[in-house]
């Protein structure tokens, strides 16, 4: 099936950093390295036809540039400097999607290693504070590494676990916005390697949806919270749907599912109502891993509907 598409058939993807550089400068400096620019995107048919040295801005994110699979950037001096971030596209939904606005505080959960961090910097230009969580001291290295490099300068970085953190600490006393991002099983991460599959086994699953559902259920408790976004790499309804569904079910009277992108094609499994609302990404779908999505916003009072 399409899910199982090889990485090499995945357009790739640039982010452009809007903390260091503008979308102009960067298509000014590959043409200039002799690629030729188609434009914007009128949709997504166009992304998979990119071939030979021609790149185009992606038909749903303002900020990414999308070249022919298998262009290799990580030597680029764009990239070196970060002035270009190599992200895939699914992968730059959440915080595109949180879109916090200029002088918000927000929760990064689950970080490490940080390329969701430095874009939801690049959406604040760096104004407002961004709490940052990981577990993992040598994913936080390469992360501090990465933000210095991508210029962010408005996060704080935690080595803590975010489920021990108190939502009634006066230091998230504004936070309105939280990006959730918990580990999972990867197996919407297209291999490089033929043959290669990333399929938990039950009792994984069990175990990381359990985390999912504890996390989720736990930045729910910040006072005052009003949009968060869950996403996972993962294309298992445990980690997607069921968890989005479960914990939902017990906020049903305080937040709700937001019907998102209605124009992306891919959307969460029908298991409950309003799952349409959630994103799904997959190679044969939305030419991007494999990818789930779903944004929460709180309810305005006196408001009981679930989606
Ligand atoms: N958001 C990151 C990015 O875009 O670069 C990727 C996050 S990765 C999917 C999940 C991260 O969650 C891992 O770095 C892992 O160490 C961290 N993690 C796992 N359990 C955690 C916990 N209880 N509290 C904070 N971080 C945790």
């Amino acid at each position: 099936t399409g899910e199982t598409a090889p990485a090499l058939q995945i357009p790739r993807y640039v982010r452009v950093n809007t903390l260091k550089t503008c979308m102009d400068d960067v298509v000014d400096f590959f043409k200039r390295q002799g690629y030729s620019y188609l434009g914007r995107a009128a949709s997504m048919e166009e992304l998979s036809s990119l071939s030979g040295k021609c790149f185009i801005q992606d038909s749903h994110l303002p900020d990414l540039l999308v070249f022919p699979p298998r262009t290799d950037f990580h030597e680029n001096q764009l990239y070196t400097v970060g002035h270009i971030i190599l992200q895939d596209k699914a992968s730059c939904l959440p915080a595109f999607l949180l879109n916090p606005p200029l002088g918000s505080h927000v929760i990064d959960a689950c970080a490490a290693p940080g390329n969701k961090t430095s874009h939801l910097a690049a959406i604040l230009k760096n104004k407002g504070q961004i709490f940052a969580f990981d577990l993992d001291a040598k994913r936080l290295t390469t992360m501090s590494t990465m933000l210095m490099r991508a210029g962010a300068t408005c996060y704080q970085l935690a080595h803590q676990d975010f489920l021990a953190a108190d939502p009634g600490d006066p230091k998230y006393s504004n936070v309105k916005y939280i990006l959730l991002d918990p580990s999972c099983s990867g197996s919407g991460m297209v291999s490089r390697l033929p043959g290669e599959t990333r399929t938990p086994n039950s009792d994984r699953l069990q175990d990381l949806a359990g985390f999912q559902r504890k996390a989720l259920a736990h930045a729910l408790r910040f006072p005052a919270l009003q949009h968060l976004v869950y996403s996972t790499c993962s294309l298992h309804q445990e980690e997607n749907e069921d968890v989005v569904w479960a914990v939902l079910q017990q906020h049903s009277l305080v937040f709700r599912l937001v019907k998102v992108l209605p124009s992306w094609p891919h959307r969460g499994l029908p298991i409950f109502p309003g799952a349409e609302c959630c994103l799904r990404a997959s190679p044969a779908e939305t030419l991007t891993n494999g990818f789930f999505v779903a944004v929460l916003e709180k309810q305005p009072a006196g408001n009981d509907r679930t989606s």
